[in-house]
């Protein structure tokens, strides 16, 4: 008995060093709490885990805990960037996700622009764009601008150009550099590689050589003559408004759809020998540049009148066709805008919802586009 007893009791010192080790670990496992506590606090107002930790290391918690959920915050105190003494002015800025945001933040700060203007800034460009503007001197018309929803950070330069040399509005300013309008036609054209019932062919975009839709053969019931195509869900559509019009007393028949880029050289080339060049520059479009080629361009006729702008076709067309997905493409008052003069015959399928947005909005597919297309 006394032998086991002996065996079981420790010896002062290790009871004493025990203690101290169960003391420590219950010290620390209070603070851990404490930390947690702490943190999920924090993390309660949508603060990442390591903002959160940033937060309570840097003793910032009941600043924090006083504004409330702010994603601008939270990014600043995810970033090395982070400047306390701009705490406040994170908190007012509208938040983007974007790589350094921060430290863009911080050298607009330092260039005099306001939180407000700044808000402005990374609202209409991307990382790189609003990098980009950040290292160029104090800009002057920052609201002019960027009030405009559509308005993009990167042609500051060329909004100020085009608006000094034109003395357009802001508006139209905007609109006419997106579109790329402040360059000559052809001139800095971009490519349009992927066919869309929305795609946007004209004197400023373009389809390569290549560039063929999903074609299918139109019957001498609705075209002139033999051999044309179309696009596979534009032809449908205007097979249903042909059924829909000679209800109605109207007889439609395509004059021309589908052209691909060769067959466009050859019409520039005919017009050319026939009109001369400045005919062609002005009223032909240069292959790759002709809307023909999405195969969603109908020009139409009337089958009993020889002028279509005087046919009772032409009326049924401007009142009905957005029924139909089909839009009037190039109207005499907007000629500006679309850059082609007015084509009573030139109808553009784009879809029905579409068609009817921008006959409502009694708008062109270039400002649809702008709007809502190009972000
Ligand atoms: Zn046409």
């Amino acid at each position: 008995m006394t032998v086991t007893k002996k065996k079981l009791r420790l010896k002062g010192p290790y009871v004493l060093i025990l203690k101290i080790i169960g003391g420590i670990a219950i010290i620390f496992l209070a603070v851990f709490l404490f930390y947690e506590h702490e943190i999920a606090e924090i993390m309660a107002l949508n603060y990442s885990k390591l903002a959160s930790k940033n937060i309570l290391f840097s003793l910032k918690k009941d600043y924090v805990l006083s504004v409330g959920e702010n994603a601008t915050l939270n990014a600043a105190f995810e970033s090395n960037s982070l400047k306390e003494e701009y705490l406040d002015n994170y908190t007012k800025i509208k938040y983007q996700k974007q790589k350094n945001l921060i430290r863009n933040i911080n050298i607009l700060l330092n260039k005099g622009y306001r939180v407000d203007e700044i808000s402005l800034i990374l609202e209409h460009g991307n990382s790189k764009d609003v990098s980009d503007f950040a290292k160029r001197d104090k800009v002057k018309y920052l609201e002019e601008f960027y009030t405009i929803d559509y308005a993009k950070l990167k042609y500051y330069d060329r909004y100020v150009a085009y608006s000094y040399e034109t003395g357009e509005d802001e508006a139209t300013t905007v609109l006419s550099v997106n579109l790329n309008m402040d360059k000559a036609d052809y001139e800095d054209a971009v490519l349009v590689k992927d066919f869309s019932y929305d795609m946007l062919v004209n004197k400023h975009r373009y389809l390569s050589k290549d560039f063929e839709p999903d074609l299918v053969n139109i019957s001498e019931d609705y075209a002139v003559e033999k051999g044309m195509k179309a696009e596979r869900a534009a032809l449908n559509a205007f097979i249903e408004m042909y059924k829909a019009a000679k209800k109605d007393d109207c007889n439609l028949v395509i004059t021309s759809s589908y052209r691909s880029y060769q067959e466009q050289e050859e019409i520039t080339e005919t017009y050319r020998e026939l009109y001369g060049d400045s005919y062609v520059e002005k009223y032909v479009a240069k292959p790759g540049f002709s809307e023909h080629q999405t195969g969603l361009a109908f020009d139409v006729g009337s089958q009993t009148s020889n002028i279509f702008v005087n046919s009772k076709e032409y009326t049924w067309m401007q009142e009905n066709a957005y029924k139909y997905g089909f839009i009037y493409r190039f109207p005499k008052k907007y000629e500006n805008i679309t850059g082609f003069r007015n084509e009573a015959w030139h109808y553009r399928y784009v879809g029905k919802k579409m068609a009817k947005k921008i006959y409502d909005d009694d708008i062109t597919l270039e400002e649809y586009y702008a709007l809502y297309l190009d972000k």
